[in-house]
């Protein structure tokens, strides 16, 4: 299964794609998250990433595509992979084609988390993220069962800092220009589905697995043999 999930920030694409990556056994690929590891890890590529991220800008293509590539390469000989927060850009895009290409593989489906800026607002100001695991919450729809402490591993939770309302603002910006085109792009290839964000994530993933259709029932006779 190799899909890519695309949505405005606070959509739920990584809960959306952590769940997928679960049912399908395949790795999940959140750019954000391995750009927020290299940051944390001070690493040459995380420090010259750290600023266009404070300010909720896009990072260049040179630095996320050399993450990307790598862990493609890791998810590769497994069961395929659910992209979350790559591709966020027509270049990008074309960049990912490329890698694929050169790999003898292919996307299966680009699913679309369509969620109103109103609501995108509301979910990230409440936002609460573990620095250990990554694990988010919301403060009052999602809670954590011990205030700041994380459910899944006891990390921290804090509150990213592009998650302050301005920058929020910058990046819902940012999707418009840049990631927005990937909808009608992808629509063109004959992959896109476009799912309603707004309800509980099980609801939302009930959608996304019956727009997967086919494919899903696929994976699960695989499985079965
Ligand atoms: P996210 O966790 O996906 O919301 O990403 C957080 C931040 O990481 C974004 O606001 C960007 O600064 C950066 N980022 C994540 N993915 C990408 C990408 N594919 N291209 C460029 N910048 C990215």
């Amino acid at each position: 299964m190799r899909l890519v999930l695309l949505g405005p920030p606070g959509a739920g694409k990584g809960t959306q794609a952590r769940m997928l990556a679960e049912r399908f056994g395949a790795a999940h690929v959140a750019s954000g998250d391995l750009l927020r590891t290299a940051v944390k890890e001070k690493t040459p590529l995380g420090l010259e990433a750290k600023s266009y991220m404070d300010r909720g800008a896009l990072v260049p293509d040179e630095l996320v595509l050399k993450l990307i590539q790598e862990h493609l390469d890791s998810a590769n000989g497994g069961r395929g992979f659910i992209l979350d927060g790559f591709p966020r850009s027509v270049s990008q895009a074309e960049a990912l084609n490329r890698m694929l290409k050169g790999r003898g593989v292919s996307i299966d489906k680009v699913i679309a988390i369509i969620v109103p800026d109103s609501e995108i607002i509301k979910r990230i100001s409440g936002r609460r993220t573990c620095r250990n695991c990554g694990a988010m919450y919301h403060v009052i729809f999602d809670p954590p069962r011990n205030p700041g402490i994380c459910n899944e591993c006891n990390g921290e939770l804090y509150q990213r800092e592009d998650d302050a309302e301005d920058t929020v603002r910058m990046r819902l910006e940012v999707y418009a220009a840049e990631t927005k085109p990937l909808l009608e792009y992808y629509r063109r290839a004959g992959l896109l589905v476009e799912v309603n964000g707004v309800g509980r994530p099980e609801e939302i993933q009930e959608q996304i697995l019956a727009a997967l259709g086919g494919e899903n029932a696929k994976v699960r006779d695989a499985r079965i043999k």
